[in-house]
């Protein structure tokens, strides 16, 4: 029978049906950080458990590690506390810990690939919504809540309800100035924000083969934000190439067998899908966020929606985000001032992003009442940036350059927004409060976009600011 890579990671991975439907997968990998783990490990000792795998357990810290300063003890007490915890959890289970001193640290999405830990035809899980980034490399990969994480802690399985496959091909050429994360929001955009809802998203087509890994990762990071379970590209040479070399993956004849398995795990050609979408990727413009959720899109040449644009039953909806951002229905977005732009997250933190963003910025300056900052996803991706020069670009463009970490994704460190200020940001969530203050406001776009929006001090569409750099 031909078969989905899902089907197939999911059968090699099926520890047996439970009476309630759902299946008891085996967990190859889990991923750990500060802020969902210490209570899990509370739960955990509390039944007087231990980690079952501690081998197959990885973690490091980057949600609350403060970006300025990262000096110990913090000067917030709770992130220190937090650190502290999972320092001890840690060192008391003999799991690895990449922390601020090993020079790996990082946003865990980020230094799972970084690092080679993350593989085709794993099941990988975290306690991270958008653990779905590690799909670009053909593993299954789910973001999982405190008590799953206790879960897997204890028995390295989850009790998972069985997915629908939905293949996305995106078929042409994207145009200059239009990238990676245009296209995940054109299809949350076009499938809703409960679009996937019971589906894995397979994305595939020439332009999806033609991406880079960095590139996979921002799509599939985001499959959550379109309701998806999980989202995966099937891995090829492009996969395998990235793989190559790093610490670790396999090496030397174990990499070759290795890499003879994984394209065995692939979606067969003949494979039969629950649903099936074609994306023109040539119709795509550069794209922004204007709402409370990153299915509330615009190209940045359109103009908010009207009442009369959509359905009857989203009105509500329209009315919502709109009274929240404080915008007029029918308003361009392009001219729309900023107060603050952010570069980084698990979405948009590698280095190809803040190659991409340096290049806008190269020469420039960031608008006079603009705050601008980068964050390298990882220490390996800041590390890498500076041996290019990038720090220095950008701190001469009136950037801060500051260390890995979340950040202001989700603003649980000192990086947050003041009030009702604007942000043009890199990451994946529009929530209200997301960037830390409850009546802020965020602007999901490109890397490049961000940079453009930080020099002019408002949106604007990079197309016509890069002058065809
Ligand atoms: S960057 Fe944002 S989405 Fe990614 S792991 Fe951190 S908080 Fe989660």
């Amino acid at each position: 029978m031909p078969q989905t890579l899902l089907q197939k990671v999911w059968n090699h991975h099926a520890v047996r049906r439970l009476p309630n439907g759902q299946t008891q997968l085996f967990v190859g990998l889990h991923l750990i950080h500060e802020v969902t783990s210490p209570q899990a490990f509370d739960m955990l000792h509390a039944r007087g458990w231990r980690v079952r795998y501690p081998e197959r357990t990885v973690a490091t810290v980057d949600h609350i590690v403060p970006t300025r300063d990262q000096r110990r003890p913090f000067l917030d007490v709770m992130a220190e506390d937090m650190l502290s915890a999972l320092e001890r959890n840690a060192h008391a289970a003999g799991i690895e810990l990449l922390d601020l001193t090993s020079g790996a640290q990082g946003i865990v999405h980020v230094i799972g690939p970084e690092l080679g830990l993350t593989q085709p035809g794993m099941t990988i899980a975290c306690g991270d919504s958008h653990t779905s980034t590690h799909g670009a490399f053909g593993a299954i990969a789910f973001g999982i809540g405190t008590s799953q994480v206790r879960d897997v802690l204890a028995s390295q399985c989850l009790a998972m309800d069985p997915l629908k496959v939905r293949r996305l091909e995106v078929h042409g050429r994207l145009a200059p100035g239009v990238y990676a994360k245009d296209v995940i929001l054109e299809i949350i955009r076009r499938l809703g924000v409960n679009g996937g809802v019971g589906y894995a998203y397979e994305y595939a087509g020439d332009v999806v083969e033609r991406m880079s890994m960095d590139e996979r990762m921002t799509i599939c990071n985001m499959s959550i934000e379109g309701g998806a379970r999980v989202g995966y590209v099937n891995p090829d040479d492009t996969t395998f190439d990235y793989l190559r070399g790093r610490r670790r993956a396999p090496q030397g004849d174990a990499f070759d067998r290795a890499v003879e398995w994984w394209r065995s795990m692939g979606s067969d050609a003949d494979a039969v899908y629950d649903d099936r979408v074609t994306v023109d990727a040539g119709s795509i413009r550069p794209t922004v966020t204007w709402g409370i959720n990153p299915g509330q899109s615009v190209y940045v040449d359109e103009r908010l929606p009207k009442p009369a644009d959509v359905a009857p039953g989203e009105r509500a909806a329209l009315d919502e985000a709109l009274g929240f951002m404080g915008w007029t229905a029918g308003a361009p977005i392009k001219g729309t001032r900023i107060d603050v732009a952010f570069l980084g997250s698990c979405t948009n933190g590698r280095l190809s992003d803040l190659r991409e963003a340096a290049r806008v910025v190269r020469g420039r300056h960031v608008a006079a009442h603009v705050r601008a900052l980068v964050v390298p996803g990882s220490q390996g991706v800041r590390l890498a940036a500076e041996r290019e020069g990038l720090d220095r670009v950008f701190s001469e463009a009136g950037f801060e350059w500051r260390g890995a970490g979340c950040s202001m994704c989700l603003a649980m460190n000192q990086d947050r927004l003041e009030g009702r200020e604007v942000c043009a940001s890199s990451s994946n969530r529009n929530f209200k409060g997301r960037q830390g203050s409850p009546s802020g406001r965020t602007l999901l776009m490109s890397p490049a976009m961000v940079a453009a929006a930080a020099v002019a001090g408002e949106v604007i569409d990079v197309r016509e600011f890069s002058d065809g750099r």
